[in-house]
Order: C-alpha cells, then sequence, then structure tokens
C-alpha cells in the first residue's frame, strides 16, 4: 500500500517545509484517493502543510472488510530518496524488494525500507485476514544517506512506554526516554499511542515540530477535538501536550527537527531536482537495472512522463 504523490498532493518544484515557530492545532483534512483497490486517506503531504520533521507522506487506509477475490496488494514500484515505513493496525501484508527481502508483517511490527539512491518492492495481499487497517508514511532521506544503499528492516516488537491512561509504541526515535532499534537518518520520532479514556500528558522536545493523526477514536488538543483524516499539526515550542479522550483511541504523534532542505516529491519519488526525478523515472520506465527486481506475482507499476517533461 505505497501510494504515489500526485501533483495534487505536493506541487513539482522544490518546496521548502514551511515554518511555525510557537504551538499550534491547524487542522488539515486528508485527500481521499485510491492505491490500487484500497481507499486511503492521504494525509501527508499537503498544501500548505508538506513535512513534519523529516516526514513526508502519510496514507490512512481502513479500516475495511475483506472481500473474497479483491486483493489490497500493490505491485513492484521504485522508490528513491526516502524511507517507507509500514504499520498495521489490523490483517497482514507479504513485502518483497529487489534486495531479495521477502517478510510478512502484522499489526504491532514495522517494516522499514531505505531506498536510498534506489529499490523496488511489492506488497502482497496473503487475503486471510477479515479486516486491513495499515497505514505507510515516508520519511525524507538527508543528503548524506539519500544517495546510498538501499537497505530493509524488520521489527517484531518495539519498545512501550507507559504513561497515564496510555501505551506508547516507539516506532522510531525516541519518546518519552525510550529508544527505538529503527534506523533513522534524521532526528525524527515516531510514537502509536493507545489512549485509554481520561487525561494523558505526552512529553515533547520544544524545538521539534509535531503532529497528530488519529488512527481510530478521537482526541481532544487544546479544547481542538481530532478525528481520523485530518492532519493536527502541533507546532513547535512545545515541551509537552495534553491529549484528551472519551473512548479508546489509537493515534499516531510525530515530530523532528523540521527537515533542512527543499524536496521535490513526484510519483514514488523523493529528490531535489526535476532533473534527477526526471531520470529516475526513466531509468524504470527502461528497466536498466538501478532499482532491480522483485519476484511479485503482481504487475509491475509504470508511469508517464512528470508534468514538467
Ligand atoms: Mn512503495
Amino acid at each position: 500500500m505505497s501510494g504515489p504523490v500526485a501533483t495534487d498532493d505536493a506541487a513539482p518544484v522544490p518546496e521548502p517545509a514551511d515554518q511555525v515557530e510557537g504551538p499550534v492545532v491547524e487542522l488539515s483534512p486528508a485527500r481521499r484517493t485510491q492505491v490500487g483497490n484500497l481507499a486511503v486517506r492521504r494525509v501527508l503531504p499537503q498544501r500548505p502543510r508538506r513535512t513534519v520533521g523529516s516526514w513526508c507522506f502519510l496514507d490512512h487506509a481502513g479500516p475495511v472488510a475483506a472481500e473474497p477475490g479483491v486483493s489490497f496488494g500493490i505491485g513492484p514500484h521504485p522508490h528513491m530518496g526516502l524511507q517507507t515505513v509500514t504499520w498495521l493496525l489490523a490483517g497482514e501484508l507479504l513485502h518483497l524488494d529487489s534486495l531479495g527481502s521477502e517478510q510478512l508483517i502484522r499489526p504491532g511490527q514495522l517494516n522499514l525500507m531505505t531506498a536510498g539512491h534506489g529499490v523496488s518492492h511489492a506488497e502482497e495481499d496473503p487475503a486471510r485476514a477479515d479486516e486491513v487497517h495499515a497505514v505507510q508514511l515516508w520519511v525524507a532521506q538527508p543528503s548524506a544517506t539519500r544517495d546510498g544503499p538501499a537497505a530493509f528492516e524488520h521489527h517484531a516488537e518495539l519498545p512501550r512506554v507507559e504513561l497515564d491512561h496510555a501505551d506508547g509504541t516507539v516506532l522510531v526515535g525516541d519518546f518519552a526516554g525510550t529508544d527505538s532499534p529503527a534506523r533513522r537518518d534524521t532526528a525524527h520520532m515516531g510514537v502509536e499511542l493507545a489512549l485509554r479514556g481520561a487525561r494523558t500528558t505526552v512529553p515533547l522536545r520544544p524545538d521539534d515540530e509535531h503532529a497528530l493523526v488519529v488512527l481510530e477514536g478521537r482526541v481532544t488538543v487544546d479544547g481542538v477535538a481530532v478525528e481520523p483524516g485530518v492532519l493536527a499539526y502541533l507546532g513547535r515550542g512545545r515541551d509537552e501536550c495534553a491529549l484528551a479522550t472519551e473512548t479508546p483511541t489509537r493515534a499516531l504523534l510525530l515530530g523532528g527537527v523540521p527537515f533542512p532542505e527543499p524536496i521535490l516529491m513526484w510519483w514514488n519519488f523523493v529528490g531535489r531536482t526535476r532533473q534527477e526525478v526526471s531520470e529516475a523515472r526513466r531509468q524504470w520506465s527502461a528497466d536498466d537495472g538501478r532499482f532491480g527486481r522483485v519476484h511479485s506475482s503482481l504487475e509491475r507499476i509504470g508511469v508517464g512522463a512528470p508534468p514538467w517533461e
């Protein structure tokens, strides 16, 4: 379930991230779109909010009941300059990539693929689950690693943090003094919060910017209600944040140092210039080996030229 970025999501020019200095609660509705047979809420990128730390993409799919004969799988497609982060609340997916990785992922586990200069992958639907509920995020890679080698990691278990009336699972980075073992190339963090009602205060780094994405339930932050299908950007300058819930709620809290370089996102690529994105597209179309080969029964995904060509 890796969705291509359209020009509806991000302008086809390198864009700097917007800077907000203080705490805010800025709500931006997700764009509803389709990734294969899966309806998704595209929470990031947005106009004008394109990144949160180095998080540059978030698709939230489901919960949706599985139907016989309908696959939620996505055929082989390339990436460059980003990491894909896959997190499931229900269902399962089989990750296959050009490094030879073959990894089933289930709820509570993390798949983290680093594209670097180029990788390709497919996500097959084993069609055994009754329901699918999933999130896929991308992290923009910094100049230091974005032309480097591809890599893949699976974390069957992640560290957990106990808070008042909530549990946190640390996907990436550090939260409340607990570190995830997942690779990170920039100072970003992501934690899934399971909020059991009442009020939970989460510690934050004031120099980082943060955003909250509710996956299930409802959270009130600074008097503003946040539900699924919305990016709640929280700005910077917070050393903690109070989250109030009345029903069991699951939410992703994302943060990090604002990404320092203007990025250009188009289709499945994160780059800096149109030329390098055009070149990546041309090389995938020519199947010249840059992105390797994925052994999948699903059809390879192609794309036409970008709008500037
Ligand atoms: Mn993908």
